[in-house]
């Protein structure tokens, strides 16, 4: 059985994030999403690991090979822990590139066994990022179709609140 494991900050879960997904679970028989808590990514997450892990969650739910955790750990000590044996990663235009690359290859000398296998952002999403949808909602502006209809509900709430 090929398990996979899919990780990321997600924060939040965005439409690229979910192609991803969707397509990774399409070719493995099993796809862990790993959700790194990240406390000082970018000044700390706008949602909670446990918030970001249930956008997630409702997000994947109606792919059955999919489930979803958290962790805080190194990203191949963790794909050890729930056995996985490739990290599937989305890749967008080429500013992605470089940094991937030299992950996938410290993940290679840290463990040989774990494979990288990248994934292909399609053309409308190529340009999508969470720190974008996040800048677009913080002025007011939509983002439906950005992300998934619960994290377009969750980041009204929030900004509303900060308003
Ligand atoms: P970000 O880079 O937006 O902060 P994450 O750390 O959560 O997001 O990224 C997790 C993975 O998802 C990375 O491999 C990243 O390249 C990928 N990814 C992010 N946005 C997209 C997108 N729009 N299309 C395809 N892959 C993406």
């Amino acid at each position: 059985m090929k398990r996979g494991l899919c990780p990321g900050t997600f924060d939040p879960l965005t439409s690229g994030h979910l192609d991803i997904i969707e397509r990774a679970a399409g070719i493995l028989d099993d796809l862990v999403v790993g959700v790194a808590l990240s406390p000082d990514k970018g000044g700390g997450p706008l949602f909670s690991a446990a918030e970001r892990v249930s956008f997630v969650e409702e997000a994947t739910k109606h792919l059955t090979n999919v489930t979803v955790r958290p962790f805080d750990t190194l990203l191949v000590d963790f794909a050890h822990e729930i056995e996985a044996t490739v990290i599937i990663k989305g890749l967008r235009a080429v500013t992605d590139f470089e940094r991937e690359f030299q992950m996938a290859q410290l993940n290679y000398r840290l463990d040989r066994k774990i494979e990288t296998m990248f994934i292909m952002a399609i053309p409308d999403y190529m340009y999508l990022s969470s720190s974008a949808v996040k800048e677009i909602a913080r002025h007011g502006g939509s983002v439906k179709g950005l992300v998934p209809d619960v994290v377009h509900d969750a980041l009204r709430q929030r900004l509303a609140r900060s308003h």
